[in-house]
């Protein structure tokens, strides 16, 4: 095969990755996620973003919690270096809000220009403008405001510079908390109205979002008595009123729910479906994505499982959605479809592989009325002597086979494909560490994560919240002490699990 030449591959694009809440990330940018070799991320952009590039090498470039402070021209030249190396990489530089405001963005795409690297500007949600909407608090108004200026309270120019915005109605300051007593005092030196209404937004868009409002005179006390830090977006104008009408987002009823801002580890596989993240985050969560198992094809290329379908007469079982998954991407490559499953009568193990089959155009012969193997063995409405085919990974439990053999059924396994161990990269099990709760969905996972134990990190002491009763039980077999089980198998039911998991009932 010949390739390309190797340099062409290089290419940076700078990704403003929004002001927090991971829905305002621009779908151009996501679209570069998905397409990265590398990404470099910040502090402020939401790591739970990295889920578009599961496959991509990250690197954590934010300057707060690194122990050695990286320097802007460290970052520049950390681009470079990485967009070159390798014979040439797709480079995604994500960074928090937009690229170019207060962001030096344009110091990293000055350093491609120079060293001839092709480049890309994604611009992002601005948190100057985002945090105040996400409080409520339009930057501009036909009635109250016609202009408004973002402006940095890390400058030192003071007086002199604000007196230069006068005629501007709203302003609106990043990187101001710390200083915003001497802020506050020198605008209203240099002729703003001390009663003019001013609002602090901390997180904003985010579900630790905080807000205190007072106006410029009081601003300073008002925020420090709530306490509120960095990142913070301050607003001064009278749009800060229209608060009282228009807030939103920090009184809607997801918000400031059990799972607000906590972070919730879905344990799962990278292909899995993340509708139990969607769910969550609904929620308020901080999902974290936590891929420990992944699929591989069955060891013989799905020969056997092939071979054991064909002219098989029975109940075909099918005990996972990857199972389903797995079997239809086989059929694909051996020239088959649906059709191949004509003659079988197609039983799954829970609603959530039934409705795997019915994406595909198939309707379930048999659902057991409470999802698991186990139930599925005893509940199966098979004769005696009639036929089973259980398609699944090399890891299957004798549940099934046991329970169909105690009514003998006959019983067959063919390896459909392979469950293997995957370990979150460093970045994630960091986060794991802060995880209010872990959810499970299979007792592989639970497994693979009490392995995850060590010197300093142990899971076994998370809260966990697990689909069913046969995965608590596998929870409570690997080590786990602090195990809710859903109500019943559904997502919905899985989030409610976690909550009660957050809020420390069992
Ligand atoms: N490029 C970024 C700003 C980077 S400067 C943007 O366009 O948003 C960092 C400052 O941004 C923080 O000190 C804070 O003032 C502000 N900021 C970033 N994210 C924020 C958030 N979610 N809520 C409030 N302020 C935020």
């Amino acid at each position: 095969m010949t390739q390309a030449p190797t340099s062409s591959r290089a290419f940076v694009s700078l990704i403003g990755a929004g002001p927090g809440d991971p829905g305002l990330l621009t779908l151009r940018g996501q679209h570069a996620l998905q397409h990265a070799d590398v990404v470099l991320f910040d502090y402020l952009a939401n790591p739970e973003l990295l889920r578009w590039c599961p496959d991509a090498h990250t690197i954590y470039v934010g300057k707060k919690g690194f122990s050695e402070y990286i320097t802007q021209e460290q970052i520049n030249a950390l681009i470079v270096r990485t967009a070159q190396e390798g014979g040439g990489q797709r480079v995604a530089r994500l960074k928090g809000g937009d690229v170019f405001v207060f962001g030096r963005g344009g110091e990293e795409a000055e350093a491609c220009a120079l060293a001839g690297i092709g480049f890309e500007i994604v611009p992002g949600v601005t948190s100057a403008i985002a945090a105040p909407a996400y409080a409520g608090i339009p930057v501009t108004h036909r009635d109250v405001a016609r202009s408004f200026a973002v402006l940095t309270g890390n400058t030192k120019e003071g007086g002199a510079h604000y007196e230069r915005l006068s005629g501007v109605d709203t302003l609106l300051l990043l990187m101001g908390v710390r200083n915003l007593d001497t802020i506050a005092a020198d605008l209203i030196a240099s002729g703003r109205d001390p009663q003019t209404p001013a609002a602090t937004v901390q997180w904003g868009s985010t579900h630790q979002q905080r807000v205190a409002v007072g106006t410029l005179e009081t601003i300073a006390q008002v925020v420090k008595d709530a306490g509120l830090e960095a990142p913070a977006v301050t607003v001064v104008g009278e749009v800060v009123k229209l608060r009282e009408k228009l807030r939103w987002f920090d009184n809607a009823p997801t918000f400031g729910g059990p799972l607000a801002g906590k972070t919730v580890a879905v344990t799962r596989t990278r292909d899995g479906s993340s509708a139990l993240s969607d769910v969550l985050r609904g929620r308020g969560a901080d999902v974290l994505e936590v891929p420990l198992i992944r699929f591989d094809a069955a060891a013989d290329g799905g020969d056997g499982a092939l071979t054991a379908l064909r002219d098989f007469r029975g109940w075909l079982l099918l005990s996972s959605n990857q199972a389903v998954t797995a079997l239809f991407s086989l059929l694909d490559a051996a020239g088959l479809d649906a059709r191949a499953l004509a003659n079988v009568k197609l039983a799954a193990v829970g609603p959530s592989t039934a409705r795997s089959l019915a994406e595909r155009g198939l309707r379930a012969d048999f659902v057991p009325s409470t999802p698991g193997a186990r139930h599925l063995g005893a509940e199966l409405p098979a004769e005696a002597g009639e036929a089973t085919l259980h398609l699944t990974s090399q890891l299957a439990e004798d549940e099934l086979q046991r329970a169909l053999e105690a009514r003998s059924i006959g019983y067959m396994r063919a390896e459909l494909y392979r469950t293997e161990a995957a370990a979150p990269d460093e970045n994630r099990l960091e986060r794991l560490k802060n995880a209010a709760v872990l959810t499970l969905a299979s007792g592989s996972a639970a497994r693979h994560l009490a392995r995850l134990a060590d010197a300093d990190f142990n899971p076994l002491d998370t809260p966990v919240a697990a689909m069913g009763p046969q995965t608590a039980e596998a929870a409570r077999e690997a080590g786990f002490t602090r195990v809710v089980v859903a109500a019943t198998a559904s997502l919905e039911a899985l989030a409610d699990a976690a909550e009660r998991a957050v809020r420390g009932e069992s």
